[in-house]
């Protein structure tokens, strides 16, 4: 009798659940764009987190971290290791996304539609605490979400429909807001890379301007100096007869340990004999 196992999923590092197939999630609750960090807006905790893997994708381990503020423990979330399956056109989808995004864009501007296929470094932040700062990748889901939300359950929540206000290059109050957003983020993109570029060219140069050997002398010399040299000058060896700069009530003038002393002293005294009755010999 074939053993019931649960799941298709065996291997201990996912989360044991069937396999999440993107063909039954919303079109913007996931990212698969070619050259993208894959992301995906976790089923169980609705926050958007990495999809990690080359062949077997999962999602990235993370927490259920909201009301750690509040006292509670750092919870691991059941979707973690959950394996996603792209299961879905990725082209078709990608071109349903980008004309929708192109909608959003006033005509005079729709040329910067080019911009879509750059990749975004940063993850997406959730769809529902939309308040954190705007990224691009945040407005464009945001907007996608309007117009391609999903309404209903059951059957009809396989059939994505959007906002019915919003058509074309029409678009219902909030759709022209979240479309307005979501432009603007696509125009100031290129200045927060430039920007992010230059950050890191100048971090760049600082580490190695630091590591030149003129600094490298310079640091070195820092360890030079007046007050260096006196110390090293002290380090001479103490020619006999000189006052030694170590006097006062606290030095010691015996021995430690008189009787050890003596009895090494006298050692000495009779290797000394020993050798110089050895070389008048001689
Ligand atoms: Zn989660
Ligand atoms: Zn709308």
């Amino acid at each position: 009798m074939p053993r019931i196992r649960p799941g298709r999923v065996r291997t201990k590092n996912t989360n044991r659940r069937e396999a999440l197939r993107l063909s039954s999630m919303a079109p913007e609750d996931y990212n698969v764009r070619p050259g993208e960090v894959k992301s995906i807006a976790c089923p169980d905790c609705r926050t958007w987190r990495r999809i990690m893997g080359e062949k077997v994708l999962k999602i990235r381990e993370h927490r259920i971290s909201d009301k750690v503020a509040e006292g509670e423990r750092h919870v691991l979330c059941p979707g973690t290791d959950q394996v996603v399956v792209v299961d879905i056109d990725v082209r078709r989808w990608q071109v349903k996304q980008d004309c929708l995004l192109r909608e959003a864009m006033p005509q005079d501007t729709r040329r910067a539609a080019q911009q879509f296929y750059k990749p975004l470094p940063a993850p997406a932040a959730p769809v529902s605490q939309m308040n954190a700062e705007i990224t691009l990748e945040s407005a464009r889901q945001a907007y996608l979400a309007h117009r391609t939300r999903i309404v209903g359950r059951g059957r009809s929540a396989a059939r994505p429909q959007g906002c019915t206000r919003c058509v074309g290059g029409q678009h219902c109050p909030d759709g022209a807001i979240l479309a307005r957003r979501f432009v603007f983020a696509l125009q100031a993109e290129p200045a927060r890379r430039e920007a992010r570029e230059q950050q890191e060219r100048q971090e760049q140069r600082a580490a190695r301007q630091q590591s030149r050997p003129a600094v490298r002398r310079a640091q070195w010399a820092k360890h030079g100096g007046e007050a260096v040299e006196r110390a090293n000058n002290r380090c001479t060896e103490r020619t006999s007869g000189t006052v030694s700069e170590f006097r006062g009530a606290d030095l010691p003038m015996l021995p430690q340990n008189i009787e050890a002393h003596d009895r090494r002293q006298a050692e000495l005294g009779r290797q000394y004999a020993r050798k110089t009755a050895a070389t008048s010999a001689a």
